[in-house]
This record gives structure tokens, C-alpha cells and sequence, in this order.
């Protein structure tokens, strides 16, 4: 025979919400851990740290990407 068979109180809508608030914080906190995001010096955009800036192309206070020339779209293969 269990301990519980049946739970003695129904459980308010409340307090389930609220035990599943507290692990959906838990993992977003975790998630903000895992990335570490840096301003861009330069446009004050969120970037991720160590890499080159997706919006203006500059790391390390020069320009690696090349923002100004754009790129063709492929619409037709040539033979
Ligand atoms: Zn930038």
C-alpha cells in the first residue's frame, strides 16, 4: 500500500503556475549563462564576444567584414 494514494486537496491553478515559473526561470537564467553577449564598441550593437560584429564588421577596433559591397544573388547556374 502507497503512502499517497489519492492527493487530499486539488491544487490550485496558482501554485502550479507558480512551481512552473520558478523552473522557467532557472532555465532561462541558465541559457543567459551558456552565452556571453558584449556591446560593439562602435554601433553599441549585442554581439557575441571574440567574433566580429554582425551588423557594422568591425573586431578589434578595425574593419574585418565589408559591409559596403554588396553581394550578387545567385538566380541563374551558367554553364
Ligand atoms: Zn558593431
Amino acid at each position: 500500500m502507497s503512502k499517497r494514494p489519492t492527493p487530499k486537496k486539488q491544487q490550485a491553478n496558482s501554485q502550479s503556475s507558480r512551481r512552473y515559473k520558478t523552473f522557467q526561470n532557472k532555465a532561462r537564467k541558465r541559457l543567459v549563462a551558456t552565452t556571453s553577449l558584449n556591446k560593439c564598441p562602435k554601433c553599441k550593437e549585442d554581439k557575441l564576444s571574440h567574433t566580429a560584429c554582425p551588423t557594422c564588421g568591425f573586431y578589434n577596433g578595425r574593419s574585418v567584414i565589408d559591409k559596403n559591397k554588396e553581394m550578387d544573388k545567385i538566380t541563374k547556374v551558367k554553364a
